[in-house]
């Protein structure tokens, strides 16, 4: 039985190392190269993702996954700092003491935050669906909370769709973010880099016999008596990983409107760290990007050998024009950086990075399998209300459970 993947990110990677052994599989993927989102480009030693990336002690499938492939010893448990850039300075706001100095919030603004930080894994996130973040932290906190603490991270991450995203998503990222101890969250991360992750799969596809066609978009698929035709050619079964709004073009079935946004990740490689050590830095004050994440604040400087940063940008429609630009120059005359002290730059850019959580999303799920066609990927339900390498990870082994289920015997 031939089955035909779209995509070659972790959804569509993870839906094929699960069913590689008794299917003939075959994945297409329009970039040069696997990964989707959690991609990798080399570095002057060893390789760093296109856009930044760590995992929670809880993602008990990603676990497992780099356990399965022989990684637990790159496995690693950092801790990430966090912050705020502000009137032109990195305000730190890792530790209890930090977050009492901070000077753009009242003491009692604090005090609600915290009490929200605390009970945040305690709400019914479906009940949160149909609520606004914006209503949600006003109610609940007030409205000095939502302006001084939430507003800038919600414009940055969901822009012109800030207002209309779901209290699910908010609460959801702000629980499993709250694994703090006063040297920042715990993450985890791959001391090689995620890119091992994905070779490991993309090999283990292959020794089974398992093709990636990369540089091979899919660009139309039908109907065909027993199966589907894809490009111009027969398969039994197809899974489609991606956005599927995006899949009805080509000719799948059509599931309504799904509101993706764009990410755009420049990644620099500086002499000098800009961020005072700490790893992750939003951006209070207005700039191209929402955050800078210094990824070598999180994991070892000696790593690399130079200091690397990623500037974080999302949109939603087209990309923002001569954005790597702006980006560029504002980030120099942000942090005071001179042209030798930036040794090199550069931009990935994903127009369908993730689906906007806005209210009422919970019902737009779509199911696994509809009018034929197998559907995993960051619109599934097991990555609501926030997307992830784990719910990616296992959307892609649901659909595979239930191919397998349905069609083993044949
Ligand atoms: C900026 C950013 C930061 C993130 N950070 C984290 C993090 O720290 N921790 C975490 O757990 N998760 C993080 N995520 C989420 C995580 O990366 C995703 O949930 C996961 O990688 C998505 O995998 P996917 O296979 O579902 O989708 P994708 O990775 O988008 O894969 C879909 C693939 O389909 C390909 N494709 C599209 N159209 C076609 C076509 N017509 N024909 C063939 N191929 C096609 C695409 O090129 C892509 O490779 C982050 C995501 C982003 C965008």
């Amino acid at each position: 039985m031939n089955i035909c993947i779209i995509g070659s990110g972790l959804t569509g990677l993870s839906a094929a190392f699960s069913l590689k052994d008794e299917f003939n599989i075959e994945i297409f993927e329009k970039r040069q190269k696997s990964g989707g989102c959690l991609s990798s480009s080399k570095t002057k030693k060893g390789y760093i993702e296109d856009f930044y990336h760590h995992f929670f002690e809880g993602d008990e499938k990603l676990i497992s996954l780099i356990e399965e492939l022989g990684l637990k010893k790159d496995m690693e448990w950092l801790r990430g700092s966090t912050g705020y850039h502000v009137n032109g300075k990195n305000e730190p706001l890792t530790t209890i003491a930090e977050i009492i100095k901070y000077p753009y919030m009242s003491f009692l603004d604090k005090f609600r935050l915290g009490m929200l930080t605390l009970k945040s894994d305690r709400y019914d996130i479906n009940k949160l669906d149909g609520i606004t973040a914006r209503e949600f932290i006003e109610n609940e906190c007030g409205k000095g909370v939502y302006s001084s603490f939430f507003e800038p991270l919600l414009k940055s991450k969901s822009g012109e769709y800030s207002d209309l995203v779901s209290a699910a998503w908010l609460v959801s990222r702000i629980a499993i973010r709250s694994n703090r101890k006063s040297g920042g969250e715990k993450l985890g991360y791959l001391k090689s880099g995620f890119q091992t992750l994905i070779s490991l799969l993309e090999d283990e596809i292959s020794r089974s016999g398992g093709t990636i066609h990369t540089n091979t978009p899919v660009e139309q698929i039908a109907r065909s008596e027993n199966g589907w035709i894809v490009n111009g050619r027969e398969f039994d079964i197809i899974i489609n990983t991606i956005n599927p709004e995006k899949f009805h073009r080509i000719g799948g079935p059509d599931l309504g409107k799904y509101t993706y946004q764009g990410a755009a990740c420049m990644t620099l490689g500086l002499k000098r760290d800009v961020l005072d050590g700490l790893y992750w830095v939003n951006m209070k004050d207005n700039a191209p990007y929402g955050a800078v994440i210094g990824h070598t604040n999180f994991v070892p400087y000696e790593r690399y050998d130079e200091h690397i940063v990623y500037l974080a940008s999302y949109y939603s429609g087209k990309t923002p024009d001569e954005l790597q630009e702006k980006m560029l120059d504002d980030f120099k005359n942000r942090f005071n950086l001179n042209e030798d002290e930036i040794l090199w730059n550069r931009i990935f850019i994903e127009d369908d990075a993730g689906p906007v959580y806005t209210t009422g999303y919970r019902s737009k799920i779509p199911g696994y399998c509809i009018e034929g066609v197998y559907y995993a990927g960051m619109f599934s339900e097991t990555n609501y209300p926030e997307r992830s390498m784990e719910g990616s990870i296992a959307a892609g082994k649901v659909v595979a459970d239930e191919i397998r289920s349905t069609y083993s015997n044949d």
